[in-house]
């Protein structure tokens, strides 16, 4: 059995005091949101804090509201459960509602917040390993160690950036708020990422993320996430496809977008989609021949890397399989993309 190492838990009650306790603490103090990649990683002593602050008293960070302008603003510690149920959520945004549907499964969805699947750090399959595996190898660059074991003498980490919520939110435009004992900040969810699997998110240490925000959507919006995984029932994706499609009056294409996870330290935005799916009619029989452009393009600038479990040509096979079905389904409104 692991045994979690030895730390202190404070419970502040405000975001001040949370606030106040990291900027004392410095460095050896992080936060804990539902825990559900924070403590395995701990037990795998991944990260060794001596203070650990709980956000879950914090009941300002909870909660999915809708502003002025129509936005929908979700408090960092809503749960997962909470936003694949909202019908807010699932009406305004359905790419994000059935995202956070396929995270995990359903008692870590309970627990994991929608902050932490946004914060979650990169995973590759000789990182997240107990202590006593990552040694017998050598440790590796990310932690402990000094090599990296999928690029043979590569100079940079390319851990996967795993978190199925980051995709989706990146079509829809969101931007995430921030705030420290500096102040407040909004960053664009597009300008939060590094291309570097150690650390891939343009975060200070003692800023804590307080809210989602997803623009308001209008009657053209069509969203779907697709999702390939091993197990049907629970695993991080070894693909995870969201696409945006906007409409107008006559269901012909007026913008579209798709991002691509679980392949390098940031998620990916699909270039060029212009030519394949603009102005093309989703109920017209032009539609499947651009879901096929639109799936060419994504594989041939979509190249997985040996970072996570499951063969990476295998995954990139899937990569135009899964573009094409999201597409449709997006266009049909048929719910997530994934299999049993
Ligand atoms: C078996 C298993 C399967 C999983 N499958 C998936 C999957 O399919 N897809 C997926 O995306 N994830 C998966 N996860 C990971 C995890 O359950 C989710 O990502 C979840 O959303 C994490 O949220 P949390 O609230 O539990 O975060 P925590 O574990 O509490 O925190 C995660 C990280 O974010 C930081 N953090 C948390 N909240 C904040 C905040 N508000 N501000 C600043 N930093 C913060 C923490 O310090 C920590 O570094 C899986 C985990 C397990 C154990
Ligand atoms: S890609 Fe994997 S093996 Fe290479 S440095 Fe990063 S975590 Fe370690």
């Amino acid at each position: 059995m692991l045994r979690l190492p030895k730390f202190e838990l404070r419970t502040p009650t405000s975001l001040e005091q949370a606030l106040e306790l990291l900027a004392e603490a410095g460095p050896s103090a992080l936060v804990v949101a539902g825990g559900t990649d924070l403590v395995p990683n701990m037990k795998h002593e991944l990260f060794t804090p001596e203070l650990v602050v709980s956000l879950a008293g914090i009941a300002e960070l909870r909660g999915i509201q809708r502003d002025r302008e129509g936005a929908l603003v979700i408090g960092a510690m809503t749960s997962l459960e909470e936003v694949a149920a909202s019908e807010l959520v699932r009406a305004q945004a359905p790419a994000l509602a059935q995202a956070c549907s396929l995270v995990a499964g359903p008692q870590l969805r309970t627990m994991g917040t929608l902050g932490g699947n946004v914060m979650l750090d990169t995973r590759c399959q000789w990182y997240n390993q107990t202590y006593f595996w990552r040694k017998a190898l050598g440790f590796c660059m990310k932690k402990d160690g000094e090599l990296c074991h999928v690029v043979a003498g590569g100079k940079n980490c390319v851990a996967a950036a795993s978190n199925d919520s980051a995709p989706a939110l990146m079509t829809l435009g969101a931007a995430l708020e921030f705030e420290s004992m500096t102040g407040a900040r909004t960053t664009p969810i597009d300008e939060l990422w590094l291309a570097d699997g150690i650390r891939n998110k343009k975060v200070e240490h003692g800023e804590i993320l307080t809210r989602v925000r997803v623009p308001a959507t209008g009657a053209g919006h069509r969203g779907a996430y697709g999702k390939l995984r091993d197990r049907g029932s629970i695993d991080f994706p070894l693909l995870g496809v969201a696409v945006r499609l906007e409409l107008d009056a006559g269901q012909r294409i007026e913008r579209a977008d798709i991002v691509v996870t679980a392949l390098a330290a940031q998620p990916k935005r699909i270039a060029k989609l212009a030519d394949a799916l603009h102005g093309v009619a989703i109920d017209s029989e032009d539609f499947e021949r651009a879901c096929e452009s639109a799936a060419q393009l994504a594989y041939k600038q979509c190249r997985p890397l040996p970072n996570i479990p499951g063969d990476h040509e295998y995954r990139r096979e899937m990569v135009p399989v899964y573009v094409r079905r999201t597409l449709r389904a997006a266009a049909a409104r048929s719910g997530p993309v994934h299999h049993m």
